[in-house]
């Protein structure tokens, strides 16, 4: 017998690809299998269109879950401004089976690591608000969407909170991160700690006590890994989490 990876769940979202006339896929970004596989886990993707049930059956079956990024929220899931014009790739379909991922992976104790979109839709399904557009909207906001530069730019720092478990995992009081959102959060939801913010003050990290493995990142580890090393950290301590989980 080969020693069993844990198996990591990862929610995908929609495509068009051009083909004679453009069909629609399910997907994801290889750097996110690839980190969670380079971190000791076997990553499984989980195609849109499923329901409740069948949603609470992947995760009864899997070790842990990760969200990862993606288009925006539907304003109406966090009482926003569903008028706003700087909204984006929303898939209501997707929100709906992540939110439900959200909660359901809380309630049974599923390890949960959720990146930049994930990381908003973890405050969501808690209860949480987000900014429609961060420079149109928070005060005193920095440049947050910096996709021109690539996704390894280093764009701004996140000051990790000293008793955090983010803090240990990282082994750091501060990281240089990687900016590809213009979303962010706004009001926190009540259970989540934020334990990382950008220098404008965005809450960047957040964690659950009270839960194995729960934790939200605003930024993108996934592309960060051969940059800077520590952060394939995530990827590990989710899997670790998964493993004793099961
Ligand atoms: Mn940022």
């Amino acid at each position: 017998m080969t020693s069993q990876r844990p198996l990591i769940a990862c929610a995908t979202y929609r495509k068009f690809v051009e083909q004679k006339s453009p069909i629609e896929v399910y997907g994801l970004m290889p750097a996110y299998t690839e980190a969670v596989f380079a971190a000791g886990g076997l990553p499984l993707l989980i195609p849109l269109g499923l329901d409740e049930e069948a949603l609470q059956n992947v995760l009864e079956r899997v070790d842990g879950l990760l969200l990862p990024g993606g288009g925006d929220v539907a304003p109406g899931y966090y009482n926003g401004d569903t008028a706003d014009g700087s909204v984006r790739e929303v898939d209501e379909a997707r929100d709906r089976s992540e939110l439900m991922l959200v909660q359901q992976a809380l309630e049974i104790g599923k390890p949960l690591l959720a990146i930049c979109r994930g990381h908003q839709v973890f405050n969501v399904a808690l209860g949480g608000t987000l900014w429609e557009d961060l420079l149109q909207g928070m005060p005193g906001s920095q440049p947050h969407d910096c996709g021109q530069n690539g996704r390894e730019f280093l764009a701004h720092t996140v000051q990790l909170e000293p008793e955090s478990r983010l803090a240990r995992i990282l082994g750091a009081g501060e990281v240089q991160v990687n900016s590809l959102h213009h979303q962010g959060i706004r009001a926190l939801a009540p259970p989540l700690r934020p334990v990382g913010a950008a220098p404008d003050g965005l809450i960047e990290a957040v964690e659950l006590r009270e839960h194995p493995f729960a934790v939200g990142v605003q930024w993108h580890p996934e592309n960060l890994i051969h940059v800077v090393p520590s952060m394939l950290n995530l990827f590990r301590e989710l899997v670790l989490a998964a493993d004793a989980a099961r």
